[in-house]
């Protein structure tokens, strides 16, 4: 996307993402790790070196959940210049429908903890949109 050339990927800088013990079994790593420069240790000449196997973290961005009140809702990091781009609910319907059930509401779950669990991070400054609730199907 020419966003993402544009802005430096800054979605795989600054953070450790979620993966899976699962995940990380297949992959054959025991901790995600960001580089000095803050970027995601497998981003490789501005690219993800496991694209195919991205964790979902990295599959609904610019989307992201939220729980309030003990329900999954779903926002959009308006940092992202991709977002104003972005086919809201088309984008969900797909990613509710062919990307959430492949894996699971317990691993949403698992993400939010870990990400609470990790304290202060970039996000924290900055400004999301709450969508709406998240449909989960066929789980
Ligand atoms: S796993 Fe890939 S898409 Fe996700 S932050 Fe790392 S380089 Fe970026």
């Amino acid at each position: 996307m020419p966003y993402c050339s544009d802005c430096g990927e800054w979605c795989c800088y600054g953070e450790k993402i979620y993966f899976s013990t699962a995940e990380r079994a297949r992959l054959g790593f025991a901790e995600h790790k960001s580089r000095d420069d803050g970027s995601c240790q497998f981003l490789v000449n501005g690219l993800c070196s496991i694209y195919e196997s991205r964790p979902l973290e990295c599959r609904i961005f610019p989307f992201d959940f939220e729980e309030v009140d003990g329900q999954l809702d779903w926002i959009i990091w308006e940092q992202c210049p991709a977002s104003p781009a972005v086919e809201v609910e088309s984008s969900l319907d797909y990613l509710e429908r062919e990307v959430i059930p492949k894996y699971g509401e317990r691993y949403i779950w698992d993400y939010l903890e870990y990400s609470d669990a990790l304290g202060p991070s970039k996000y924290d400054d900055m400004e999301f949109r709450i969508i709406r609730p998240v449909k989960i199907h066929n789980i």
